[in-house]
């Protein structure tokens, strides 16, 4: 089921949480609200579910306006943070519960319900697990009973608010793949919050990137990695370093050096930053170019498939840091006091906020 969320705004008393958000989850695909703590993406949600008015703005499902439809007719299932499981019940009633509480005349009868749970627990793989309880389970395990509750009303939308975020990093990593699966099977509309920048690039077909109540860029993983539209984004979907020159008539220049900035030819002369992936810095025991910078190893640490090398740049005396393979590290010698020359590679400038 398609939503479309237009021209959302919502305030707390003086403080405006969302700010004119505008965006569309795709029928069947699981869109991922992905943004600092504050930004809003619990508000956004919780305004989708129902759970919370919106000053302005309207929100569609399947065309059909849901602005103002109450929460239990939208059929949306939640998961949040904290797994709220009824302790006292097992993990098969906790599933079932959605099931049980419907009115006579819609209530499945008891075959369907089995069926219906132990299917669930078996694509979650807890069905050998069904008459535990809560209490007798790893955090991973109920956070993966909680999504089978979720879909076992089956709702036309899964919400789902930082579902991972208390577990810890290896377990998330192992849910996540297995979301992903989930949601390939079943197929239901999703919308993933989350402030976790691979997660979201993981499990997603697209994600949302929010900051201060705003929709700063939406797009595929690749889109929003590859080509960030603003220096936040940029910033907050990996590791990066900013070097501060200045642009116009085609080149930057920092420092001594320049780079080509064809984008740029026909700019006015300005201050800009010039944003850099760490594993886009190219090290060299010699200059290597107009573009070559000269800079100190400050520290190396070596652990992992990319070295980390954190250099001071002679010239401003910024640091920078470079994720360079194995090899190339041991080709140069790095090592602390070592004096070498940087090049950026895919360079992407942005004119310095006056
Ligand atoms: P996120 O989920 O991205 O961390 P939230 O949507 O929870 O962000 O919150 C966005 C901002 O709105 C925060 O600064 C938060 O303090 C504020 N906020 C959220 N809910 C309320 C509320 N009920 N009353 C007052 N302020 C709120
Ligand atoms: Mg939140």
């Amino acid at each position: 089921m398609t939503i479309q969320v237009r021209n959302l705004c919502k305030a707390f008393g003086d403080f405006v949480a969302l700010d004119d958000v505008s965006l569309e989850v795709p029928g069947g695909e699981l869109v991922a609200l992905l943004g600092p703590s504050g930004s809003g993406k619990t508000t956004l949600l919780r305004i989708i579910a129902g759970l919370e008015p919106a000053d302005r703005g309207a929100i569609f499902f399947q065309g059909e306006d849901a602005t103002s439809t109450p929460v239990r007719e939208r059929q949306v299932g939640f998961v949040f943070q904290h797994y709220a499981l009824f302790r006292h019940m097992s993990v098969f009633e906790n599933v079932a519960f959605g099931l049980r509480v419907r009115p006579k005349a819609a209530r499945p009868s008891e075959a369907e319900i089995r069926d219906t749970v132990m299917g669930l627990l078996e694509l979650v793989q807890l069905d050998v697990l069904a008459r535990r309880r809560p209490s007798e389970l790893s955090g991973g395990q109920r956070q993966r009973v909680a999504l089978a509750r979720a879909l076992a009303v089956k709702p036309r939308v899964l919400l789902l608010d930082e579902p991972f975020g208390a577990l810890d990093a290896k377990v998330r990593k192992e849910l996540r793949r297995w979301l992903r699966r989930l949601h390939e099977e079943a197929h239901v509309t999703s919308v993933l919050v989350t402030h976790d920048q691979e997660e979201a690039l993981e499990v997603s077909d697209r994600v949302v990137i929010m900051n201060d109540g705003r929709v700063e860029q939406s797009g595929t993983p690749e889109e929003v990695y590859d080509h960030p539209a603003t220096p936040f984004v940029y910033g907050f979907l990996g590791d990066v370093n900013l070097f501060h020159g200045r642009v116009g008539g085609g080149r930057v220049s920092i420092g001594r050096g320049t780079l080509d900035a064809p984008e740029w030819a026909g700019a006015e002369e300005q201050a800009a930053v010039v944003y850099v992936r760490t594993h886009d810095v190219e090290l060299a025991a010699s200059p290597a170019g107009a573009a070559s910078l000269e800079a100190v190893v400050r520290r190396v640490r070596a652990y992992g498939p990319l070295v980390r090398v954190e250099l001071d740049l002679v010239e401003g005396g910024r640091s920078i840091e470079a994720h360079i393979p194995r090899a190339r590290c041991e080709r140069l010698a790095l090592a602390r006091g070592r004096r070498l020359f940087v090049s950026p590679v895919n360079p992407r400038i942005f004119a310095e906020p006056a």
